[in-house]
């Protein structure tokens, strides 16, 4: 298949990239800037008309926890344009389509869940009202995907959690406090942590395009979530360091404010009931083997 992936240039686009490129399939990045095999944003803007594709997908999204810059109102426009934006765009560009895609999958977060110790979410819970930025943010992101019904293009949404990988993401934040011994438990420690190994993230979206009976929601989490505190353990452990330190609260709202602490410091247990009745199988999933592998030499 021919895949158009916008974000290919990111954390899981890249392994995505990969991932299709070893089954056989092609890849074509949209990026915000040119470089070869890719087009731009703005060069789909113009033309208004996507690329010869069989596949759409869109992993674009500014990245919501850089602390190096400060959480303000043009911050929050680049984290609402980059996603709702441009999926607004892929939507509109597969509505005028001649030729079709057959696929559009696009990339959500499970911040759409409420934060609440009393029930476990599924693919089946739908947010009625929203309560924080966050969860507003999340449903108006899925709100940008959704195709009219007319459409015949199927539509996979993945709600993914928080992706460990080496080469990316939070490992590679906090790798280097944890090898000298300084990572430590976020806030209570008791929050869930929806974790999911970066290779089975990249194939649930190879899963999602590939599959032609794949459609709606799932859940791009492992099916056996931890609170931070076991990830914790689990990342000192493996690393053979002391897991001494904690971050209080307070010192989390203080670095990402707190609309965005919440991300941090608050949970849920979320479960991928849909994606495993979609026959996907995990490679890592518990937490223990997916951190072995992700820190092994
Ligand atoms: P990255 O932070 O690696 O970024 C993905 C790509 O988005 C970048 O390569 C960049 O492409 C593009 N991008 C960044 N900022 C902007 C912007 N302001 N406007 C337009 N495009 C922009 O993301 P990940 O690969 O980690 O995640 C992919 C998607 O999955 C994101 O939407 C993210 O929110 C979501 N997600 C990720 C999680 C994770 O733990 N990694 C957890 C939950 C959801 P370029 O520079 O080529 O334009």
């Amino acid at each position: 298949m021919k895949v158009l992936l916008g974000g290919g240039t990111g954390f899981i686009g890249r392994y995505l990239s990969k991932a299709l490129i070893d089954r056989g399939h092609s890849v074509v990045v949209i990026s915000r800037t040119p470089r070869l095999k890719a087009v731009t944003w703005q060069q789909l803007e113009s033309q208004q008309s996507l690329p010869d594709c069989d596949a759409v997908v869109n992993l674009s999204g500014e990245n919501i926890l850089n602390f190096m810059r400060r959480w303000n109102d043009k911050y929050k426009q680049d984290v609402y344009e980059s996603r709702i934006g441009k999926n607004k765009l892929l939507v509109n560009l597969i509505c005028q389509a001649t030729k079709k895609p057959k696929v559009w999958v696009s990339a959500h977060a499970v911040g759409y869940y409420p934060v609440t110790d009393e029930k476990e979410f599924d693919e089946e819970y739908v947010l009625k009202t929203p309560k924080t930025y966050i969860e507003s943010l999340c449903k108006e992101w899925e709100n940008s995907a959704v195709l009219p019904d007319t459409e015949s293009t199927r539509h996979v949404g993945i709600r993914i959690g928080v992706v460990l990988g080496p080469d990316g993401g939070i490992i590679q934040q906090s790798y280097w406090p944890f090898y000298f011994g300084l990572g430590g438990v976020i806030g209570s420690g008791k929050q869930y942590f929806h974790w999911v190994h970066i290779k089975d993230i990249a194939n649930l979206f190879v899963h999602a395009i590939e599959n032609e009976l794949v459609s709606g929601i799932l859940n791009g989490v492992a099916p056996d979530p931890c609170t931070n505190e076991t990830f914790t353990r689990v990342f000192g452990a493996v690393l053979n360091r002391p897991t001494w330190f904690s971050v209080p609260e307070f010192a989390m709202k203080f670095a990402a404010g707190t609309e965005r602490s919440d991300i941090i410091l608050k949970g849920n247990k979320v479960i991928p009931k849909r994606t495993l009745e979609s026959g996907f199988e995990f490679q890592y999933p518990d937490i223990k083997n997916a951190m072995k592998d992700i820190l092994k030499k």
